[in-house]
């Protein structure tokens, strides 16, 4: 009532709520929320990395502030990072471990969910082998956790049938890093942002999502060409010196014409070709299938701009080109991968400062996945089949070597149709949400609704966790401690800032107990782990003299020196910003990259009469991912409170629908209703793009099961759907279109090569 008063008499009602008082750390912030205490920490959220201090005021977090001193985003942060505070006490969170009787999911004890799911994973181990126990894991752990449930799913539960959600965004980057390079590793640096004298981004929209990576773009004194190729005119296309807008999923025929281009006019490195490259005859034979006439067809690109791009390559000192999931979440990601780092190797553009082929990543940790995770290779960018790796990690760790697993179990969609066959008969799934960021969702609820048991270890009640038999309580960023890896390899301190909410644990704690659970098993390979820093200490050892050597890193030197690239030694004790230098060499067999011919190939489903557009999705700045963490951040929300669907005035004309007006969409798969229109011209007519992150406008209801053969990482990008309104519920009709290319091989099927990795790797 006082209040309402002093508001009738004209007195500033919020003048408490927006009073200021001094900070030693920040200066002037919010007396509301002064914290006690400022945690330094890492933004768990995307790949970029970016340094924090979370404030911690009464035990609850109050505040996140950039960290000024920290080289990834010296004191920035994007909207998620600002308010990422809040998501630890979300309405969302899980507090207690939950199980499902008479099909209602209710809160239980620990003990109870350990025994259950220990009990039931060895019932099933008996009746139908260790193999018919799945895992799908994540990008959001620690490092530290990754290892820990790695060797428990590989060595304890005796299941290689284990991957995670990194295979939706980032497998094909490793793939292809593998094959081209011999070992997987990003090969830059985001100071090479700021060296380049030419940055080509690719199928990559970092101005939503990974924004502060522009800071480095602007602070590059050689004020560097920019070409920005995507079928979209995304936010990031607003930055370019050249804007190329390639016509949907012809990037590896781009590529391809390129190197035919650099080397028809002699603009190759032949001296580091020789040096450092195989195949380089067999991809100029190659290549003659990619003139630049043929090239400009396929790609919608007019010959004179593929040259001008080609040019770059060798009239600048330093290119660096940057990709993220235009580029992977391809059918032939792997493939084109290999294409852009062909381009690289072809003009000596790696290995230097401002040049290389830099592949970023999607998640926080996707590379403590990579490095750690036991799913593409063993620990340590160890290749599956290379026995002398496999000895090695066995001496190292202690285990007799039979244990450890010789071949990689199935991939992500692998094991989804393992489930689908009834070969698999419980999935454990670990901090991610398929019911909303896998494709085929129709298929998925189905094929998840003939498990024995369904087991999630979440933060969040997310989609999948809602459907759980069982549910393992785990902690969140800001609860939990160790170390993230950004995507230009720097390894960054993560510090627990409060106790985990209700009885959630942290997923390395909830690891460890759960494998007291099998006899001898914690014993055996967790002897005495008490805190995270037992599994990085083991990590460090069984990383040394890898090319992710983690030996010289230490908690306290994250913390002095604001992250370390690795790999980080003795002889590198400060760790390492580029690879592929003179002194570091490629990790195959002669020490020298290949080359990788690989051909393009159209679609698998093209646009038809019934559905005559593609669909692009892809992310929004304001929201993460299946929004298990942003949906109750009200700032977020408010920003970006449901899906839209970009469509060009053209279409919009057809259908008769403004901005502002709804419609829905359909594919083969199904259909997704009430969408809210956004008229734009940043998309070409029949194309559309829809963010994924909305479970309630469920776009990946729509998305095909087409998967890159090498990587297994899905299609998303390309859909051919129908758009339908209120006026014209039949939808767009079908305009006949030139058929892009004429090279032969395009009538056949694309299966790629099968990848031996013992054959091209160390
Ligand atoms: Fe976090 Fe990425 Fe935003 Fe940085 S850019 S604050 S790492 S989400």
């Amino acid at each position: 009532m006082i209040s309402k008063i002093k508001d009738f008499l004209g007195f500033d009602i919020n003048v408490d709520k927006y009073k200021l008082s001094y900070d030693e750390k920040f200066g002037m912030i919010s007396d509301e929320k002064k914290p006690d205490k400022w945690v330094f920490s890492t933004c768990g959220y995307c790949g970029v990395g970016c340094g924090l201090y979370i404030g911690v005021k009464d035990g609850k977090a109050v505040y996140t502030k950039g960290n000024p001193k920290h080289f990834v985003n010296k004191g920035t942060l994007c909207p998620k990072g600002l308010s990422e505070h809040q998501l630890i006490n979300s309405p969302e969170r899980i507090q207690k471990p939950m199980i499902r009787t008479n099909g209602i999911l209710s809160n239980t004890t620990w003990d109870r969910v350990y025994s259950k799911v220990g009990d039931e994973f060895k019932r099933i181990a008996k009746e139908h082998g260790e193999k018919a126990i799945g895992v799908i894991g994540t990008g959001q752990l620690l490092t530290e956790e990754f290892y820990t449930l790695g060797k428990f799913v590989q060595l304890g539960l005796k299941t290689n049938n284990y991957d995670g959600n990194t295979t939706l965004c980032m497998a094909s980057a490793v793939m292809g890093y593998k094959q081209s390079l011999g070992s997987d590793g990003p090969v830059g640096s985001y100071e090479d942002f700021e060296k380049a004298n030419c940055i080509v981004l690719v199928g990559a929209n970092i101005a939503d999502n990974h924004p502060i990576l522009k800071l480095h773009i602007a602070k590059n004194k050689n004020k560097p060409k920019i070409i920005v190729i995507d079928p979209r005119a995304s936010k990031t296309s607003q930055m370019a010196d050249l804007f190329v807008p390639i016509k949907p999923r012809t990037d590896l025929a781009l590529f391809n014409g390129l190197c035919y281009i650099i080397m028809e006019q002699g603009w190759e490195d032949e001296g580091y070709i020789k040096a450092n490259t195989n195949g380089y005859k067999e991809l100029k034979k190659h290549l003659q299938d990619y003139q630049p006439a043929e090239v400009s067809n396929i790609t919608g690109i007019d010959v004179k701009t593929l040259y001008e791009i080609a040019r770059q390559f060798t009239a600048q000192d330093a290119v660096l080109s940057a990709w993220t999931m235009g580029v992977n979440q391809s059918f032939m990601g792997t493939d084109t991968v290999s294409a852009i780092i062909n381009l690289h190797l072809l003009t000596g553009q790696i290995g230097k400062e401002g040049a290389g082929p830099f592949s970023i990543t999607g998640q926080c940790n996707a590379m403590g996945t990579r490095e750690t995770g036991f799913t593409s290779s063993l620990p340590g960018y160890r290749n599956f089949g290379d026995e002398k790796a496999l000895k090695e990690y066995a001496s190292l760790v202690n285990v007799p070597e039979e244990m450890v697993p010789t071949s990689r179990g199935y991939k992500y969609a692998e094991i989804i149709d393992a489930i689908d066959r009834g070969e698999i008969k419980a999935l454990w799934i670990v901090a991610t949400n398929p019911l909303v960021s896998f494709v085929n969702q129709d298929k998925l609820k189905k094929t998840l609704s003939k498990l024995d048991l369904l087991v999630v270890q979440d933060a969040f009640m997310s989609d999948t966790a809602e459907i759980a038999d069982v549910i393992f309580s785990a902690a969140t960023w800001g609860e939990k401690e160790g170390v993230y890896t950004n995507s230009e390899r720097r390894c960054n301190r993560a510090n627990k800032a409060v106790e985990p909410l209700g009885e959630s644990k942290s997923d390395f704690d909830i690891i460890v107990e759960f494998s007291k659970q099998f006899d001898g098993v914690n014993e055996m390979l967790f002897p005495d782990w008490k805190k995270p820093i037992d599994a990085f200490d083991e990590w460090k050892k069984v990383s040394k003299g890898q090319l992710c050597d983690y030996s010289g890193i230490t908690y306290e030197l994250l913390e002095k020196e604001g992250g370390i690239q690795w790999p980080c030694n003795e002889e590198r004790p400060l760790g390492t910003k580029r690879l592929y230098t003179p002194d570091i060499k490629f990790r195959t067999k002669d020490e020298k990259a290949n080359l990788i011919s690989a051909d393009w190939f159209p679609m698998a489903e093209a646009v038809c009469k019934e559905f005559p557009l593609i669909l692009n999705t892809g992310r929004t700045v304001e929201q993460w991912h299946t929004r298990t963490k942003t949906r109750s951040i009200d700032i977020l929300n408010d920003l970006a409170p449901e899906a839209w669907v970009d469509i060009n005035p053209k279409d919009a004309q057809e259908l008769k629908v403004k901005s502002g007006d709804r419609l829905s969409l359909s594919s083969p798969r199904g259909r997704v209703e009430d969408v809210v229109v956004r008229v734009t011209q940043s998309v070409a007519p029949s194309t559309v793009f829809v963010p994924f992150h909305f479970n309630t406008q469920l776009v990946n209801a729509l998305t095909q099961d087409s998967f890159c053969p090498k990587s297994g990482e899905p299609n998303f990008k390309q859909t051919a759907i129908q758009l339908h309104s209120k006026e014209v519920p039949d939808g767009l009709k079908f305009h006949e279109r030139e058929v892009s290319g004429v090279i032969e091989h395009v009538k056949t099927v694309y299966e790629g090569v099968k990848l031996v990795e013992k054959e091209f790797a160390k």
